[in-house]
């Protein structure tokens, strides 16, 4: 499964958040395919149409949608060198599909910050000169060996190198690859590197009790929105306090809490929304009597790859899908009148799953 690895310096709210995800953590008894880790939380992808295709079809029980966040401890500065458990966690970030970098943006004087005052950008900055590094060195070795054969006129060569040279020009810049414009040529050789620094990545604005109301004001968060912006990347806004309170009210009290603080949704759930959007995944949904219930899949996978997500006997024996737009559905009010106009389509194996659909495998066994 596709995971996302939280990373941040010590005494930002890391914790606090891995708790509040942990927390909110989904029952794992329906999800059997996740990891079983101290270190991975089992999130529910929050996604409101689950709600409404359970008011028009009525079924017995409705299940979400999940993922799972990895908690990376122990980054310090010197982490590329091996200091403190630095090639670790450097061999941990390698196994992520994505990164949420969570960042102080709270100040409080009785939390010792590391090196000793606020100031998320120069966080950012070590964490991210770390991975940098440890990239430089990858890139150095390939270099060596690369311009030897580029010498020999080879085409591939040629080209890896002219790669080599970008990513070396942007990281003596201390810029990450994620930050470069490559070509779709270019790109291919790039993800063949498993970089550390080309993974995505997520800012998670840890901000003070008070701030989560209007983040505007928060000054750090406006300057880690500006650095975000300079490499391709997003933030998102959390109190980690906060949401590891909410974490434990349910649905109702949930959305009171949320009420009085005046938020629409609370910064969990948009980094839940953020990641999965961040790694390519899109939700599918399977509705009948016994249950409703979404799905994850990687954005472009065709019909019997999705089928196989519910069970491997069904991508096998995949005949053809049943499928109406989540749109089309709730507009019909009820399968029957989609079929009656027309809006549920027979698809083949070639079909492209899209976001949204309610599908309905057919399958030999
Ligand atoms: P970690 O070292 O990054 O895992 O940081 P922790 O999650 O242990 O948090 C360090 C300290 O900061 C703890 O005392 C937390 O209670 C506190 N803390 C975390 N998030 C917030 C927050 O949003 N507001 C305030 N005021 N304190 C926070």
């Amino acid at each position: 499964a596709l995971t996302t690895g939280i990373v941040g310096l010590p005494n930002v709210g890391k914790s606090t958040l891995f708790n509040a995800i942990t927390q909110a953590g989904a029952e794992s008894a329906n999800y059997p395919f996740c990891t079983i880790d101290p270190n991975v939380g089992i999130v529910e992808v929050p996604d409101h149409r689950l709600q409404v295709l359970t008011t028009l079809v009525k079924p017995k029980k409705t299940i979400p949608t999940a993922f799972e966040f990895t908690d990376i401890a122990g980054i310090v500065e010197g982490a590329s060198k091996g200091e403190g458990l630095g090639n670790k966690f450097l061999s941990h970030i390698r196994q992520v599909d994505a990164i949420s970098h969570v960042v102080r943006c709270f100040a409080d004087d009785n939390i010792t910050h590391v090196s000793g005052s606020v100031d998320p950008i120069r966080d950012i900055e070590v964490i991210n000169l770390e991975l940098i590094l440890a990239d430089f060195e990858t890139v150095d070795k390939r270099l060596a060996r690369v311009s030897k054969l580029a010498r020999t006129k080879d085409k591939d060569a040629v080209a890896e190198l002219a790669v080599l040279e970008k990513l070396r020009v942007a990281f003596e810049e201390e810029k990450p690859a994620r930050s470069i414009d490559f070509s779709d040529e270019e790109a291919k050789l790039v993800k063949g590197m498993h970089l550390l620094t080309s993974k995505p990545v997520l800012y998670a604005a840890n901000v003070s009790e008070e701030d989560i109301m209007d983040p505007d004001q928060n000054e750090y968060v406006a300057k880690v929105r500006a650095f975000a912006a300079d490499e391709n990347s997003e933030v998102i806004v959390v109190c980690a306090k906060i949401e590891e309170e909410i974490a434990e009210l349910d649905g109702d009290e949930k959305q009171e809490f949320l009420d009085d603080l005046g938020i629409a949704e609370s910064g969990l759930d948009q980094l839940i929304r953020a990641a999965y959007q961040l790694l390519g995944l899109q939700t599918y949904f399977t509705a009948g009597e016994q249950e409703v219930r979404a799905w994850t899949f990687k954005k472009g996978i065709k019909a019997p790859q999705a089928a196989g997500i519910i069970h491997t006997d069904f991508e096998r024996g995949f005949i053809r899908a049943e499928i109406v737009s989540y749109e089309d559905l709730v507009d019909a009010e009820s399968m029957t009148v989609a079929k009656e106009r027309g809006k549920v389509r027979l698809e083949g194996k070639e079909y492209i799953v899209q976001d949204g659909d309610v599908i309905h495998f057919r399958f030999n066994v």
